[in-house]
Protein backbone atom coordinates (compact mmCIF):
# COMPACT_ATOMS: atom_id res chain seq x y z
CA UNK A 1 0.00 0.00 0.00
CA UNK A 2 3.14 2.12 1.20
CA UNK A 3 3.99 1.94 -2.93
CA UNK A 4 0.43 2.85 -4.49
CA UNK A 5 0.02 5.80 -2.46
CA UNK A 6 3.52 7.34 -3.22
CA UNK A 7 3.07 5.47 -7.07
CA UNK A 8 6.84 5.24 -7.88
CA UNK A 9 6.54 2.11 -9.57
CA UNK A 10 9.58 1.94 -11.06
CA UNK A 11 12.82 2.89 -9.10
CA UNK A 12 10.92 3.40 -6.34
CA UNK A 13 12.36 3.99 -3.13
CA UNK A 14 12.33 0.77 -2.42
CA UNK A 15 14.56 -0.47 -4.68
CA UNK A 16 17.20 1.42 -3.81
CA UNK A 17 16.49 0.07 -0.06
CA UNK A 18 16.30 -3.30 -0.62
CA UNK A 19 20.05 -3.20 -2.59
CA UNK A 20 21.75 -2.35 0.68
CA UNK A 21 20.22 -4.42 2.91
CA UNK A 22 21.03 -7.22 0.53
CA UNK A 23 24.97 -5.95 0.52
CA UNK A 24 24.59 -5.91 4.00
CA UNK A 25 23.10 -9.43 4.43
CA UNK A 26 26.06 -10.80 2.08
CA UNK A 27 28.45 -8.82 2.70
CA UNK A 28 29.10 -7.38 -0.70
CA UNK A 29 29.98 -4.19 -1.49
CA UNK A 30 27.44 -3.48 -4.57
CA UNK A 31 24.15 -4.89 -5.26
CA UNK A 32 22.23 -4.32 -9.25
CA UNK A 33 18.81 -5.70 -8.44
CA UNK A 34 16.70 -6.22 -11.69
CA UNK A 35 13.84 -8.12 -13.65
CA UNK A 36 14.82 -11.94 -13.21
CA UNK A 37 17.45 -14.28 -12.46
CA UNK A 38 18.10 -14.72 -16.21
CA UNK A 39 18.69 -11.11 -16.72
CA UNK A 40 21.12 -11.34 -13.52
CA UNK A 41 22.89 -13.54 -15.69
CA UNK A 42 23.12 -11.31 -18.65
CA UNK A 43 24.14 -8.33 -17.37
CA UNK A 44 27.10 -9.71 -16.20
CA UNK A 45 27.67 -11.26 -19.16
CA UNK A 46 26.89 -8.17 -21.25
CA UNK A 47 29.25 -5.80 -19.17
CA UNK A 48 31.98 -8.35 -19.40
CA UNK A 49 31.33 -8.10 -23.50
CA UNK A 50 30.72 -11.54 -23.91
CA UNK A 51 30.25 -12.34 -27.70
CA UNK A 52 30.86 -14.14 -30.89
CA UNK A 53 34.22 -15.96 -30.47
CA UNK A 54 34.00 -16.59 -26.83
CA UNK A 55 33.78 -20.27 -24.87
CA UNK A 56 31.69 -19.66 -21.48
CA UNK A 57 31.87 -23.04 -19.38
CA UNK A 58 29.09 -23.74 -18.20
CA UNK A 59 27.25 -27.41 -16.28
CA UNK A 60 24.78 -29.51 -18.52
CA UNK A 61 22.73 -30.33 -15.76
CA UNK A 62 21.39 -27.21 -14.48
CA UNK A 63 18.29 -24.88 -15.75
CA UNK A 64 18.02 -23.89 -19.53
CA UNK A 65 18.91 -19.80 -18.52
CA UNK A 66 22.24 -20.80 -17.25
CA UNK A 67 23.75 -21.66 -21.15
CA UNK A 68 20.61 -19.87 -22.89
CA UNK A 69 22.31 -16.48 -21.76
CA UNK A 70 25.77 -17.61 -23.20
CA UNK A 71 23.96 -17.46 -26.07
CA UNK A 72 21.80 -15.21 -26.81
CA UNK A 73 25.16 -13.07 -26.83
CA UNK A 74 26.36 -14.99 -30.17
CA UNK A 75 28.93 -16.68 -27.49
CA UNK A 76 29.43 -20.95 -26.96
CA UNK A 77 28.21 -22.22 -23.98
CA UNK A 78 31.01 -25.46 -23.55
CA UNK A 79 28.90 -28.01 -21.35
CA UNK A 80 30.59 -29.63 -18.73
CA UNK A 81 29.73 -32.16 -16.16
CA UNK A 82 29.02 -32.30 -12.43
CA UNK A 83 30.16 -34.17 -9.72
CA UNK A 84 27.90 -37.21 -8.58
CA UNK A 85 27.66 -36.29 -4.82
CA UNK A 86 26.61 -32.04 -5.40
CA UNK A 87 25.16 -31.93 -8.26
CA UNK A 88 27.61 -29.06 -8.75
CA UNK A 89 29.96 -28.51 -11.54
CA UNK A 90 32.78 -31.25 -11.29
CA UNK A 91 36.60 -28.93 -11.39
CA UNK A 92 37.79 -31.85 -13.15
CA UNK A 93 35.64 -32.20 -15.92
CA UNK A 94 36.00 -28.13 -16.28
CA UNK A 95 39.68 -28.39 -16.95
CA UNK A 96 39.42 -31.04 -19.15
CA UNK A 97 36.66 -29.07 -21.35
CA UNK A 98 39.70 -26.28 -21.16
CA UNK A 99 42.40 -28.45 -22.08
CA UNK A 100 39.71 -29.16 -25.04
CA UNK A 101 38.84 -25.82 -26.14
CA UNK A 102 42.44 -24.72 -26.12
CA UNK A 103 43.57 -27.88 -28.22
CA UNK A 104 41.40 -26.76 -30.54
CA UNK A 105 42.28 -23.16 -30.89
CA UNK A 106 38.94 -21.63 -32.47
CA UNK A 107 37.05 -20.08 -29.37
CA UNK A 108 38.53 -17.52 -26.46
CA UNK A 109 37.88 -19.54 -23.03
CA UNK A 110 36.09 -15.84 -21.43
CA UNK A 111 34.19 -17.24 -18.28
CA UNK A 112 32.81 -20.11 -16.48
CA UNK A 113 29.20 -19.88 -14.79
CA UNK A 114 28.97 -22.54 -12.00
CA UNK A 115 25.61 -23.58 -10.24
CA UNK A 116 24.73 -23.85 -6.74
CA UNK A 117 21.98 -26.77 -7.69
CA UNK A 118 18.76 -27.42 -6.01
CA UNK A 119 20.81 -24.51 -2.61
CA UNK A 120 24.70 -25.90 -2.19
CA UNK A 121 27.04 -23.78 -3.52
CA UNK A 122 29.51 -24.98 -6.35
CA UNK A 123 33.12 -25.78 -5.39
CA UNK A 124 34.55 -22.24 -5.50
CA UNK A 125 37.43 -22.84 -4.02
CA UNK A 126 38.93 -25.20 -6.77
CA UNK A 127 36.94 -23.32 -9.60
CA UNK A 128 38.11 -19.78 -8.88
CA UNK A 129 42.04 -21.62 -8.62
CA UNK A 130 41.37 -22.45 -12.56
CA UNK A 131 39.69 -19.51 -13.38
CA UNK A 132 42.69 -17.34 -12.53
CA UNK A 133 45.33 -19.77 -13.91
CA UNK A 134 42.98 -19.42 -17.39
CA UNK A 135 42.28 -15.91 -16.92
CA UNK A 136 38.55 -16.60 -16.55
CA UNK A 137 35.52 -14.85 -15.06
CA UNK A 138 34.05 -16.14 -12.76
CA UNK A 139 29.81 -15.87 -12.42
CA UNK A 140 28.09 -17.46 -10.13
CA UNK A 141 24.70 -18.74 -10.88
CA UNK A 142 22.86 -18.27 -7.63
CA UNK A 143 19.50 -18.76 -8.15
CA UNK A 144 18.70 -21.49 -6.33
CA UNK A 145 21.13 -21.23 -3.39
CA UNK A 146 20.56 -17.30 -1.98
CA UNK A 147 20.97 -17.55 1.67
CA UNK A 148 23.07 -20.67 1.59
CA UNK A 149 27.12 -20.44 3.11
CA UNK A 150 30.61 -21.71 2.43
CA UNK A 151 33.68 -21.68 4.86
CA UNK A 152 32.01 -18.76 6.69
CA UNK A 153 31.34 -16.75 3.54
CA UNK A 154 27.95 -16.08 2.43
CA UNK A 155 26.53 -16.46 -0.83
CA UNK A 156 26.87 -13.71 -3.01
CA UNK A 157 30.47 -13.38 -1.71
CA UNK A 158 31.91 -16.42 -3.43
CA UNK A 159 32.74 -15.69 -6.97
CA UNK A 160 33.60 -12.22 -8.78
CA UNK A 161 30.05 -11.75 -9.56
CA UNK A 162 27.23 -13.58 -8.63
CA UNK A 163 23.71 -14.05 -10.10
CA UNK A 164 20.56 -15.07 -8.12
CA UNK A 165 16.89 -15.18 -9.10
CA UNK A 166 13.58 -14.16 -6.45
CA UNK A 167 11.26 -16.30 -9.08
CA UNK A 168 8.37 -17.16 -6.50
CA UNK A 169 9.76 -20.82 -6.02
CA UNK A 170 13.06 -20.08 -4.73
CA UNK A 171 14.45 -19.64 -1.05
CA UNK A 172 13.32 -15.86 -1.48
CA UNK A 173 10.67 -15.91 -3.77
CA UNK A 174 8.90 -12.17 -4.67
CA UNK A 175 5.13 -12.56 -5.74
CA UNK A 176 6.21 -12.00 -9.79
CA UNK A 177 10.05 -11.79 -11.25
CA UNK A 178 13.33 -10.79 -9.63
CA UNK A 179 16.94 -11.15 -9.33
CA UNK A 180 19.89 -9.53 -8.37
CA UNK A 181 23.63 -9.17 -8.97
CA UNK A 182 26.21 -9.17 -6.82
CA UNK A 183 30.16 -8.08 -6.74
CA UNK A 184 32.72 -6.34 -4.79
CA UNK A 185 33.88 -4.66 -8.64
CA UNK A 186 32.25 -1.13 -8.69
CA UNK A 187 33.23 -1.19 -12.42
CA UNK A 188 31.12 -3.74 -13.09
CA UNK A 189 28.18 -2.28 -11.03
CA UNK A 190 28.75 1.14 -13.27
CA UNK A 191 28.48 -0.77 -16.38
CA UNK A 192 25.24 -2.72 -15.15
CA UNK A 193 23.17 0.09 -13.65
CA UNK A 194 23.60 1.69 -16.94
CA UNK A 195 22.65 -1.83 -19.04
CA UNK A 196 19.62 -2.33 -16.78
CA UNK A 197 18.35 0.99 -18.03
CA UNK A 198 18.78 1.18 -21.67
CA UNK A 199 22.56 1.76 -21.54
CA UNK A 200 21.66 4.93 -20.23
CA UNK A 201 24.50 7.58 -19.52
CA UNK A 202 24.23 10.08 -17.14
CA UNK A 203 21.68 11.60 -18.33
CA UNK A 204 18.32 9.38 -18.91
CA UNK A 205 18.24 9.68 -22.13
CA UNK A 206 22.02 9.15 -23.12
CA UNK A 207 22.38 6.10 -24.61
CA UNK A 208 25.77 5.02 -24.30
CA UNK A 209 25.68 1.72 -24.70
CA UNK A 210 22.57 -1.31 -26.20
CA UNK A 211 20.93 -2.04 -23.23
CA UNK A 212 17.74 -3.88 -21.64
CA UNK A 213 15.22 -2.71 -20.00
CA UNK A 214 15.79 -5.05 -16.97
CA UNK A 215 14.30 -3.13 -14.02
CA UNK A 216 13.04 -4.85 -11.00
CA UNK A 217 9.40 -3.54 -10.09
CA UNK A 218 9.17 -1.39 -6.66
CA UNK A 219 6.11 -3.74 -5.48
CA UNK A 220 8.47 -6.41 -5.76
CA UNK A 221 11.70 -4.55 -4.13
CA UNK A 222 8.95 -3.74 -1.11
CA UNK A 223 7.78 -7.49 -1.10
CA UNK A 224 10.94 -8.84 -1.03
CA UNK A 225 11.71 -5.98 2.30
CA UNK A 226 9.28 -7.81 4.28
CA UNK A 227 10.32 -11.55 3.15
CA UNK A 228 13.86 -10.95 4.31
CA UNK A 229 12.72 -10.56 7.79
CA UNK A 230 12.11 -13.69 7.64
CA UNK A 231 14.58 -15.33 5.55
CA UNK A 232 16.85 -16.83 8.15
CA UNK A 233 14.20 -18.40 9.69
CA UNK A 234 12.82 -19.70 6.65
CA UNK A 235 16.47 -20.96 6.49
CA UNK A 236 16.65 -23.11 9.42
CA UNK A 237 12.94 -23.86 8.87
CA UNK A 238 14.48 -25.58 5.68
CA UNK A 239 17.35 -26.77 7.25
CA UNK A 240 15.12 -29.04 10.07
CA UNK A 241 12.95 -30.40 7.14
CA UNK A 242 16.07 -31.69 5.08
CA UNK A 243 17.72 -33.20 7.91
CA UNK A 244 14.53 -35.19 9.21
CA UNK A 245 13.98 -36.56 5.07
CA UNK A 246 17.70 -37.67 5.27
CA UNK A 247 17.16 -39.25 8.76
CA UNK A 248 13.77 -41.27 7.61
CA UNK A 249 14.92 -41.83 4.06
CA UNK A 250 18.63 -42.75 4.31
CA UNK A 251 18.97 -46.66 3.87
CA UNK A 252 15.85 -46.37 0.96
CA UNK A 253 17.34 -43.84 -1.58
CA UNK A 254 20.53 -41.17 -2.26
CA UNK A 255 19.71 -38.46 -0.33
CA UNK A 256 21.64 -35.42 -0.90
CA UNK A 257 25.22 -34.62 0.79
CA UNK A 258 26.09 -31.20 1.63
CA UNK A 259 30.23 -30.34 1.79
CA UNK A 260 31.89 -30.15 4.92
CA UNK A 261 31.79 -26.54 5.30
CA UNK A 262 28.60 -25.80 3.25
CA UNK A 263 24.91 -25.15 3.93
CA UNK A 264 22.38 -25.31 1.45
CA UNK A 265 19.58 -22.96 1.34
CA UNK A 266 17.79 -26.15 0.32
CA UNK A 267 15.63 -24.77 -2.99
CA UNK A 268 14.85 -28.53 -3.42
CA UNK A 269 15.09 -31.76 -1.35
CA UNK A 270 16.42 -34.02 -4.19
CA UNK A 271 17.09 -38.32 -3.63
CA UNK A 272 18.24 -40.12 -6.64
CA UNK A 273 16.92 -43.37 -7.13
CA UNK A 274 18.83 -46.10 -8.82
CA UNK A 275 17.11 -47.17 -12.04
CA UNK A 276 15.81 -51.22 -12.25
CA UNK A 277 18.19 -52.10 -14.80
CA UNK A 278 21.09 -51.72 -13.45
CA UNK A 279 22.52 -48.95 -15.34
CA UNK A 280 25.93 -46.69 -14.45
CA UNK A 281 27.27 -43.89 -14.92
CA UNK A 282 29.03 -43.73 -18.37
CA UNK A 283 26.55 -46.16 -20.09
CA UNK A 284 23.53 -44.44 -19.84
CA UNK A 285 21.72 -42.45 -22.78
CA UNK A 286 19.07 -39.88 -22.54
CA UNK A 287 15.72 -41.42 -21.62
CA UNK A 288 17.02 -44.13 -20.44
CA UNK A 289 16.93 -45.59 -16.63
CA UNK A 290 14.17 -43.42 -15.64
CA UNK A 291 11.34 -45.62 -15.77
CA UNK A 292 11.55 -46.72 -12.38
CA UNK A 293 11.75 -42.97 -11.14
CA UNK A 294 9.13 -42.45 -13.46
CA UNK A 295 7.25 -44.89 -11.56
CA UNK A 296 7.78 -43.94 -7.90
CA UNK A 297 6.89 -40.34 -8.87
CA UNK A 298 3.70 -41.70 -10.37
CA UNK A 299 2.67 -43.58 -7.49
CA UNK A 300 3.61 -41.01 -4.65
CA UNK A 301 0.72 -38.97 -7.17
CA UNK A 302 -1.38 -41.94 -6.89
CA UNK A 303 -1.07 -40.77 -2.83
CA UNK A 304 -1.44 -36.88 -3.14
CA UNK A 305 2.12 -36.19 -2.96
CA UNK A 306 3.33 -33.97 -5.62
CA UNK A 307 6.87 -34.35 -6.98
CA UNK A 308 9.00 -32.56 -9.75
CA UNK A 309 12.29 -33.72 -11.58
CA UNK A 310 14.64 -31.58 -11.87
CA UNK A 311 16.06 -31.85 -14.63
CA UNK A 312 14.89 -34.77 -17.01
CA UNK A 313 17.38 -33.79 -19.61
CA UNK A 314 20.61 -32.30 -19.56
CA UNK A 315 21.12 -28.90 -21.48
CA UNK A 316 23.76 -31.07 -24.04
CA UNK A 317 21.03 -33.25 -24.98
CA UNK A 318 18.27 -30.31 -25.53
CA UNK A 319 17.19 -29.22 -29.33
CA UNK A 320 17.99 -25.71 -28.33
CA UNK A 321 21.92 -26.84 -28.27
CA UNK A 322 21.95 -29.74 -30.73
CA UNK A 323 25.57 -28.68 -32.19
CA UNK A 324 26.85 -30.65 -28.85
CA UNK A 325 25.25 -33.96 -30.52
CA UNK A 326 28.63 -36.22 -30.20
CA UNK A 327 29.04 -34.71 -26.26
CA UNK A 328 28.97 -37.37 -23.86
CA UNK A 329 28.59 -36.14 -19.98
CA UNK A 330 28.31 -39.66 -17.92
CA UNK A 331 27.04 -38.11 -14.71
CA UNK A 332 25.07 -35.27 -16.22
CA UNK A 333 23.24 -38.27 -18.33
CA UNK A 334 22.55 -40.54 -15.72
CA UNK A 335 21.54 -38.11 -12.92
CA UNK A 336 18.91 -36.70 -14.88
CA UNK A 337 17.09 -40.11 -15.42
CA UNK A 338 17.21 -40.97 -11.48
CA UNK A 339 16.42 -37.67 -9.61
CA UNK A 340 13.57 -36.75 -7.83
CA UNK A 341 13.18 -33.85 -6.11
CA UNK A 342 10.10 -34.61 -3.07
CA UNK A 343 7.87 -31.92 -1.36
CA UNK A 344 10.56 -28.78 0.50
CA UNK A 345 9.43 -25.66 1.85
CA UNK A 346 9.89 -23.54 5.23
CA UNK A 347 6.25 -24.36 5.85
CA UNK A 348 6.23 -28.26 5.73
CA UNK A 349 4.90 -29.93 9.31
CA UNK A 350 6.98 -32.94 10.69
CA UNK A 351 3.72 -34.84 10.13
CA UNK A 352 3.66 -34.86 6.22
CA UNK A 353 7.69 -35.07 6.18
CA UNK A 354 6.92 -38.54 7.63
CA UNK A 355 3.40 -39.13 5.63
CA UNK A 356 5.76 -38.39 2.61
CA UNK A 357 8.55 -41.09 3.82
CA UNK A 358 6.26 -43.39 5.16
CA UNK A 359 4.49 -43.47 1.10
CA UNK A 360 7.95 -43.19 -0.24
CA UNK A 361 9.09 -46.71 1.58
CA UNK A 362 5.63 -48.05 0.07
CA UNK A 363 6.35 -47.34 -3.38
CA UNK A 364 9.75 -48.00 -3.21
CA UNK A 365 9.20 -52.01 -2.60
CA UNK A 366 6.13 -52.27 -4.98
CA UNK A 367 8.14 -50.62 -8.41
C1 LIG B 1 15.52 -20.21 -11.71
C2 LIG B 1 16.87 -20.30 -12.27
C3 LIG B 1 17.41 -19.33 -13.15
C4 LIG B 1 16.58 -18.22 -13.73
O1 LIG B 1 15.91 -17.41 -12.85
P1 LIG B 1 14.61 -16.60 -13.35
O2 LIG B 1 14.39 -15.60 -12.27
O3 LIG B 1 13.51 -17.58 -13.48
O4 LIG B 1 14.96 -15.97 -14.66
C5 LIG B 1 18.71 -19.45 -13.56
N1 LIG B 1 19.47 -20.48 -13.16
C6 LIG B 1 19.01 -21.44 -12.34
C7 LIG B 1 19.93 -22.53 -11.90
C8 LIG B 1 17.69 -21.40 -11.87
O5 LIG B 1 17.23 -22.36 -11.08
Amino acid sequence: MRVVDHGRYIMGPEVGELEQRLASYCGVEHVVTCSSGTDALLLVLMAWEVGPGDAVFVPSFTFTSTAEVVALLGATPVFCDVKEDTFNLDPRSLKKELARIRAEGTLRPKAVIPVDLFGQPADYDAINEIAVDHGLHVLADAAQSFGARQNGQVVGSLAEATATSFFPAKPLGCYGDGGAVFTNDAELEGVMRSLRIHGKGLHKYDTVRVGLNARLDTMQAAVLLVKLDSFDEELSARQRVAALYSDLLGGLVITPEVDEGATSAWAQYTIRVRSGGGNHPGTSEAGDGSDRRDAIADALRAQGIPTAVYYPRPLHQQPAFADNDSVRLPISETLSSEVLSLPMGPYIGEGEIHRVSRALHQVADIV
